[in-house]
């Protein structure tokens, strides 16, 4: 018989290798071809676009036989690993991404192989995810009794802590009768800089995103208390039922951290849930120096953070941590038969995180973040987060001393937004919006836009580990090249060029470029 290649099924019925020994020289020569990608990022562009062709060619039919894996991973090479977001390379800065690590990897292959499924029952994974609640609880001066539990990001997170809050104004009833029921419509406060999946939370709640009040901000984008009490007042007198602040620390578009100790105090005094949205700006926490700019936190009753930011966990790995546990619980656990509890066996060790969100299937996210803190250590994984905010100051600083530039924002973390200077506000946006572009297309540095004040801004976010000093440097030259470049053109020409007569194109590494432009 023919030896089938590496990874097809044995002939016994099952998904098993026919042989383990090839399967298993496979497999390292898998895990080597990531390992030189992680260790040659600065090799390649920082993102390209897929040519048409890779694109078309995931839109083949259902394969009915099986092609072995040595094919499966060629392609994985040759046409999913080159045009992938990019976020791992130290010139990505846009957005808010993290840069993931070999070993958060590794621990993820682990994970893959294990394949726990961590809904519950009565198995270490568990240990492992309530490991890291307790460490969030020490973190964050959290009680004994809080619970934490892992999700998809910070979107769903604050999802939860809507849910709970509602539950703590409205009681667990309201899970049965729903909010129709209720004759007061609740309302929420939060910034105008908060993030969209605040309001969509509301909207999934239930309550509507505009029972979401979107409180103005100062000259540091940072939350207003008394714009928030007169909201609150003015809600009061006109019958809603307030329920709920919605903090920020480090806001999308800025990285601004609302002043979350008055914040605490306003919802302690009126007797309002406080819900922080910390989804990379809450692990400021592990650097000594930055966790002070966080005072405050530790009154939330209910604090949504990412690791795969500012932590560096491989996607996905969000968290929710709530002060009061059994509220936390009341709101998701179900009594069902075939979920039911027992003392010992399988069944037992309850409760489990199924209790506490939606999600019954769940993946192991715990794992990949508990070796991430074991084997660097909450002191090293702070180090990096003031890092960079060090070399984000670095490129504010030089921003202001470029006569091109400007910038928008004052840097309060790891945010910088800034812009090329033009004749006119309309003329600035097109040019800065061009720019950015030109930048991604260049394979250069991947920053992304928004707007400040109205007026758009480039926006660079340094969250990777990997990005450095030079890295910002070689930004900041793109732009002013690339400004002086389209400035030079004219308008009509920014959104009509092409890739290959990209200012930028010249700049590059030979290498880089005929990856970029072939
Ligand atoms: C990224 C981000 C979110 C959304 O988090 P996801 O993990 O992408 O769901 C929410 N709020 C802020 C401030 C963020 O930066």
């Amino acid at each position: 018989m023919n030896h089938p290649a590496a990874g097809l099924p044995a002939p016994d019925g099952t998904l098993d290798p026919d042989d383990w020994t090839a399967l298993r020289a496979q497999g390292h020569r898998m895990l080597d071809d990531m390992f030189d990608y992680l260790a040659s990022l600065r090799e390649r562009p920082v993102w390209q676009p897929a040519p048409e062709a890779v694109r078309h060619g995931f839109r083949e039919p259902l394969p009915h036989q099986p092609a072995g894996l040595e094919q499966a991973h060629a392609r994985f090479m040759r046409e999913i690993l080159p045009y992938a977001v990019g976020n791992a390379h130290p010139g990505f800065m846009g957005w808010v991404h993290g840069g993931g690590t070999a070993v958060g990897m590794l621990a993820e292959t682990l994970a893959a192989g294990l394949n726990a499924n961590l809904g519950g029952r009565n198995q270490i994974p568990l240990e492992v995810e309530r490991q890291i609640a307790r460490w969030m609880r020490e973190l964050f001066g959290f009680p004994e009794s809080a619970s934490g539990v892992f999700v998809t990001g910070t979107s769903m997170a604050n999802l939860i802590g809507v849910l709970v809050a509602r539950t703590a104004t409205l009681g667990p009833t309201v899970r049965r009768e729903g909010v129709a029921s209720r004759q007061s419509r609740l309302t929420a406060y939060t910034s105008s800089c908060a993030h969209g999946c605040i309001a969509q939370a509301m909207d999934i709640a239930g309550l509507g995103a505009d029972a979401l009040r979107r409180i103005p901000v100062d000259r540091d984008f940072r939350m207003d208390p008394r714009a928030l009490r007169a909201a609150i007042a003015a809600d009061r007198r006109a019958g809603f039922t307030p329920f709920l602040i919605a903090g920020t620390a480090g806001t999308v578009d800025v990285g601004a951290v609302d002043p979350l100790d008055t914040l605490a105090s306003i919802a302690a005094e009126e007797g309002l849930w406080f819900h922080v949205d910390g989804a990379f700006g809450a692990l400021a926490m592990l650097s000594p120096e930055l966790a002070p700019l966080l005072h405050g936190i530790e009154r939330a009753d209910s604090i949504a953070f990412d690791f795969h930011k500012w932590g560096q966990v491989p996607y996905d790995a969000g968290f929710i941590l709530v002060r009061d546990g059994e509220l936390h619980r009341q709101t998701f656990a179900a009594d069902v038969a075939y979920l039911s509890r027992e003392t010992r066996g399988l069944a037992a060790d309850s409760p489990w995180p199924c209790d506490f969100g939606p999600d019954l299937s769940r993946g192991f996210r715990a794992l990949k973040t508990w070796f991430t803190l074991k084997v660097y250590g909450a002191d090293r994984l702070g180090a990096v987060i003031a890092r960079t905010c060090e070399i984000a100051r670095h490129l504010a600083r030089r921003v202001q001393t470029e006569p091109a530039l400007e910038l928008l924002a004052p840097v309060a973390l790891n945010i910088v937004c800034f812009r090329f200077r033009a004749a006119d506000a309309q003329t600035s946006d097109r040019l800065n919006a061009a720019i950015a572009i030109a930048l991604q297309e260049s394979g250069i540095a991947a920053p992304s836009t928004t707007r400040v004040n109205g007026a758009l801004a480039i926006r660079a976010a340094i969250v990777n580990h990997r990005s450095g000093v030079a890295d910002v440097d070689r930004l900041c030259d793109a732009v002013i090249e690339t400004g002086a470049r389209l400035a030079a053109t004219g308008h009509a020409q920014w959104a009509t060029r092409s890739i290959s007569d990209n200012p930028l194109r010249d700049a590059l590494d030979p290498a880089i470029r005929q990856s970029c432009f072939p």
